[in-house]
């Protein structure tokens, strides 16, 4: 059995976004060599996200509002975890929501999508370095 390992990092400067990661773990899988096996991408922090849907933008747009409603970020002062003197209580809310990772299965040298899948990074407190972890293991 192969194994491969990368870090992807990211910088996003505002506070929340989703962003398309979908070429870049096709660019792993390609390097890694492997034809038959599975793929996890998972956030390496507690305040990001990474999930599977389609690329659309209303949907982006949905996210951010439906996300909003459910975990406001102001005002900052509703949550306890900022009595710490951190303002990301409501980051911590939307990575639970959004989750923390994607298995997908590798067929044939690709990555085995149902209709309009793709990967996505979910920033919900941005504006430092972040990571996602890309395991490949199969053969
Ligand atoms: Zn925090």
């Amino acid at each position: 059995m192969k194994s491969y390992r990368k870090e992807l990092w990211f910088n996003i400067p505002s506070r929340r976004a989703f962003i398309n990661i979908t070429p870049q773990v096709e660019e792993c899988l390609r390097d890694s060599g492997i034809r038959e096996g599975l793929a996890l991408v998972n956030a390496m922090h507690i305040t990001a996200s990474v999930f599977i849907n389609d690329d659309e933008s209303g949907l982006h747009q949905d996210y951010e509002r439906w996300l909003e409603n459910l975990a406001p970020h102001e005002p900052v002062s509703q949550y306890l975890h900022n009595r710490t003197g951190e303002d990301n209580a409501d980051a911590h809310l939307k990575r639970q929501v959004m989750g923390r990772e994607v298995v997908v299965a590798i067929t044939n040298g690709r990555l085995d999508f149902g209709p309009w899948e793709q990967i996505f990074y979910g920033e919900f407190d941005g504006g430092r370095r972040k990571r996602v972890l890309v395991k490949i293991i199969g053969e």
